[in-house]
């Protein structure tokens, strides 16, 4: 298995050690995702087995619904106020974490683009990424 995947907060305070490879990595464009990220979409790695996550600090949360009833709850640091991690209600062995939050942001390879049906004229990705209106088939 290759080196855990390290990160954290943009102060430092709240930090993350996953010792698993993600299942998913990917650009979410929902609305959701542009309002806490501050640009066109959220970028994210998902890990599954919580038991190979080590956090580290205290981080705050808050909650929001997605369009399929799952609550997604979102972690920030309370000092820095960066977004870091999050989890979800329907599937609660996975954790997320924000692509550039990783120390070394070069290990994110996003798969596939979610959402663009929200998505803006300013925010394209790489053509050859596969997109999906909403959320991909499971
Ligand atoms: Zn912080
Ligand atoms: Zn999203």
């Amino acid at each position: 298995m290759s080196k855990a995947f390290t990160g954290g907060c943009a102060c430092g305070a709240v930090r993350y050690e996953i010792s698993a490879e993600p299942v998913f990595m990917g650009d979410c464009q929902c609305r959701d995702c542009q309002l806490r990220s501050g640009t066109g979409h959220g970028s994210y790695l998902t890990f599954p087995g919580r038991p190979s996550v080590k956090l580290a600090g205290e981080a705050k949360h808050w909650d929001v619904a997605g369009d399929n009833g799952n609550v997604k709850t979102h972690a920030f640091c309370p000092t820095c106020g960066s977004p870091v991690y999050l989890t979800f209600s329907l599937m609660p062995d996975l954790l997320s974490v924000h692509a550039a939050s990783l120390d070394d942001p070069g290990r994110y390879k996003p798969q596939a683009v979610t959402y663009t049906v929200r998505g803006h004229a300013w925010d394209r990705f790489d053509p050859a990424l596969p997109k999906f209106e909403k959320m991909p088939p499971m």
